[in-house]
């Protein structure tokens, strides 16, 4: 069987879920490998290992002082020495880049925002708001998957990889942009957005900078706080919360939107959730068109009595 190439998604020293994720849809296709760009730890190597990486390849130490390029002549690489079946990544702005780079070198396709993918790797994408489900397949060369984070639920495998360092010589023009300082990003004791199982998101209902209706729903589930465009323009929630075409995409369990219209560009970041529940006070809002669970109501009534009774729990 040929070799599934996994690029790794880790923060201190953890695997992202999503990676998790991927190499379940590697194990589909073929025998997963993982690709590690930055420190490989131990518990990083386990991880991997329990969900079906057969073999993990490192990265030389430089390719992490670099943004984006050197990733993708990296997986080119492995991707041509081995005969990789396909190269998967998570569908992160970066890692789209990195698949489109990858595909150019390897002179085949990339098909990104993918929700779903079979042991032929045909991809499958879920758009106008969920209405549509289409199929598409690269037709030439290796072919580069972007998955969106919780489309395919991870499942464990056994088993431990074998680690292999890959040698490469990363060129000049891959090392254009570099990485001059890392800011450690506050751990708040929320999920992270696009990992998460559950959202609450906040429109322009919530009427205010105070988000705390929002955010008090979000932790009563664990959850993370997400906001719609209007919200993120009037200067009530940070830009990096935003779900939609030009924010963040998600696809949680759960995803909660309060008092959002659910315009296309809003549903674009949001469509895959498993289940969907709107709180709007008006019943024609497009949100509800696409929402299992609908509460039409003033989402300053509806949310904070749903908040104390799932708190009473
Ligand atoms: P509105 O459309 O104003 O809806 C507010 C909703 O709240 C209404 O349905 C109303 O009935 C309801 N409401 C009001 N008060 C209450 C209350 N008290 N209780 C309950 N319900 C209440 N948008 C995004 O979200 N993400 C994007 O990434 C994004 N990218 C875009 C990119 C482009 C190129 C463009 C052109 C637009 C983009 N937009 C994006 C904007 C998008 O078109 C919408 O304008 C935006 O999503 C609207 O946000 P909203 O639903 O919060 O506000």
């Amino acid at each position: 069987m040929a070799e599934v190439l996994v690029l790794v998604d880790h923060v201190d020293g953890q695997v992202k879920k999503v990676t998790l994720e991927l190499l379940t849809a590697a194990r589909r296709i073929g025998e997963p490998s993982a690709v590690v760009v930055g420190e490989a730890t131990d518990e990083l190597k386990a991880k991997l290992g329990e969900y079906g990486a057969e073999k993990i390849y490192t990265a030389p130490a430089e390719i992490d002082d670099y943004v984006v390029a050197p990733k993708a002549e990296l997986l080119a690489k492995l991707a041509a020495d081995k005969s990789a079946a396909a190269v998967l990544v998570s569908a992160t702005a970066e890692n789209k880049e990195v698949a489109g780079r990858t595909a150019v070198k390897l002179g085949s396709g990339v098909l990104t925002d993918v929700v779903d993918v079979t042991p032929e790797v045909v991809a499958e994408h879920s758009i106008f708001g969920g209405a549509v489900i289409t199929h598409a397949k690269v037709t030439s060369g290796v072919p580069v998957v972007a998955v969106r984070p919780n489309a395919i639920p991870a499942e464990p495998s056994s088993g431990a990889a074998a680690v292999e360092a890959v040698e490469i010589e990363i060129s000049d023009a891959a090392k254009a942009a570099r990485i001059t300082d890392r800011v450690k990003q506050e751990k708040g004791a929320r999920p992270e957005l696009t990992e998460a199982a559950v959202v609450v998101s906040g429109g322009r209902g919530v009427g205010s900078e105070d988000f705390s209706v929002v955010e008090n729903l979000a932790d009563a589930l664990g959850g993370a706080v997400g906001a719609s465009r209007a919200a993120v323009d009037a200067g009530w929630y940070p830009h990096a919360f935003q779900v939609g075409q030009t924010g963040k995409t998600v696809s949680p369990n759960l995803y909660i939107a309060l008092g959002i219209s659910g315009a296309i560009q809003h549903r674009a970041g949001m469509q895959t959730s498993k289940t969907i529940v709107a709180v709007n006070k008006d019943p024609e809002a497009p949100i509800l068109e696409i929402s299992d669970f609908a509460v039409v109501g003033d989402l300053h009534k509806v949310a904070p009595q749903l908040t104390e009774e799932i708190n009473k729990r």
